[in-house]
């Protein structure tokens, strides 16, 4: 909007001098009356025309606005941002660590009997290979390793041959062997597992099952817990009351795991065991359905998501730097309360910068017509002009309080 009201004056305030010059010298020239009653006009046409309030409709708003979301906490990129945040449709969450703490903990280890590990050694091999990851699920991993105590010298330093394998799993060379941990789909999928008895095993889990092993043989199984967001439903419950039209969690993670986390958050329309590309691919689709879309990350696999959602949101406290820098909004807290709070701050922007710029024109109009019907003094337009650049000033100073309807959410 501020774009387009730049564009505005840039063609409009030369248009208006150039019109005040014609008006002032062309009729007294012309033999129409004396110098000093045209020059009288001009300048009445002049004060009337003056765009302040005009031009400073959407700028005041916009400060304010922002001003308001950064000491909530939320941090835009660019006002281009708040606006559209003021009119997404749909929203796409990530689950672990944006609905979830992400602060996984592990439940559960067991080592197959047929591939001769015990529960230590698979400990100590997942944690060897995840040493040099960021993922959440590798902190747990690090963490239940110095708990049990069997972090050794290689768990803990990153080794060369350490990659990573997005949106499935890492691996590493440990002792001579390429280890694998992550998902199912890194070991011949769900049918394999099944034939291991692993996969009966991982219905009932509420967080991610991983397997650690070599490439075509699994050792052991490892289960994490992890916990939806307590402030998760009472977010998603505000955003239907907001109007949105789709709430979808997007996740890499298995169905039992999604199915548990968006029952716990209220949230009907999932979509799991999700690459990176194909998070992209759901937003690409998203975007084409209901055009305004935002997308909520935490930056460990779905970057590309936050970058092509018309407005990337990440979850700055608990997120990666890959999301500081690819989302538009950062929130610097992991309140989940605060994207509601962004869909109606966004709202109330827009709502006002209509209002100053209905209002400047409206009265910009019906004085520019009182004067061509030689009823305007001089005095009066300045009271109009400078009335309503008062008026739009303080309209868009009331976006520095907070919005009442989301007062119950901060
Ligand atoms: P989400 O979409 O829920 O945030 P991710 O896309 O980050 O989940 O991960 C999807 C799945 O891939 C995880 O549930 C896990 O099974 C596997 N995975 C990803 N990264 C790792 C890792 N570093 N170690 C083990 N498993 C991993
Ligand atoms: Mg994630």
């Amino acid at each position: 909007m501020q774009t387009f009201m730049e564009r505005f004056a840039a063609i409009y305030t030369p248009a208006v001098l150039g019109a005040a010059i014609l008006i002032a010298t062309t009729p007294p020239l012309l033999g129409y009356g004396t110098f000093s009653t045209w020059v009288y006009r001009a300048l009445v046409m002049l004060v009337i025309a003056c765009p302040c309030a005009i031009v400073l409709a959407a700028p005041i708003a916009t400060v304010s606005a922002l001003t308001s979301a950064t000491r909530e906490g939320i941090l835009f990129k660019g006002a281009q941002y708040l606006e559209a945040m003021g009119k997404v449709r749909a929203i796409a969450f990530d689950k672990t660590g944006t609905l979830t703490h992400g602060r996984l903990r592990v439940t559960r280890i067991m080592a197959l009997p047929d591939a001769g590990a015990t529960e230590e050694e698979i400990l100590r091999l997942a944690c060897a290979v995840e040493a040099g990851s960021a993922h959440p699920i590798a902190e747990a991993i690090r963490r239940e390793a110095t708990r049990r105590k069997v972090a050794t010298s290689t768990c803990g330093t990153t080794t060369r041959t350490f990659s990573v394998i997005e949106g499935r799993g890492a691996r590493a060379e440990i002792d001579g062997k390429m280890v694998y941990v992550g998902n199912a789909d890194l070991f011949g999928g769900i049918d394999y597992l099944k034939t291991r008895r692993l996969i009966d095993a991982s219905i009932s889990s509420d967080g991610p099952l991983i397997f650690v092993g070599v490439k075509d043989f699994v050792f052991g199984a490892i289960w994490l817990a992890d916990q939806a967001r307590i402030n998760a439903p009472e977010t998603i419950s505000a955003l239907r009351k907001l109007g949105i039209q789709r709430l979808v969690m997007l996740t890499g993670d298995c169905e039992a795991a999604a199915r548990n986390i968006s029952a716990a958050v209220g949230i009907n329309e999932t979509a799991h065991g999700l690459l990176p590309e194909d998070k992209l691919e759901q937003i690409r689709s998203i975007i084409a359905s209901h055009g305004a879309v935002a997308m909520v990350g935490d930056g460990v696999n779905d970057a590309p998501a936050l970058a092509a959602a018309t407005v990337g949101i990440s979850m700055a406290a608990a997120g990666s730097p890959a999301a500081m820098e690819t989302a538009d909004v950062a929130l610097l807290t992991e309140d989940l309360r605060k994207i509601p709070y962004a869909v109606a701050m966004g709202r109330r922007m827009i709502l006002v910068i209509r209002q100053n710029v209905f209002i400047s024109i409206a009265v910009k109009v019906g004085f520019l017509g009182l004067a061509a019907a030689g009823f305007s003094t001089l005095w009066m337009a300045v009271i109009a002009d400078m009335g309503t650049s008062l008026f739009v000033v303080f309209n868009g100073m009331r976006l520095l309080a907070s919005p009442k309807n989301s007062q119950a959410l901060s």
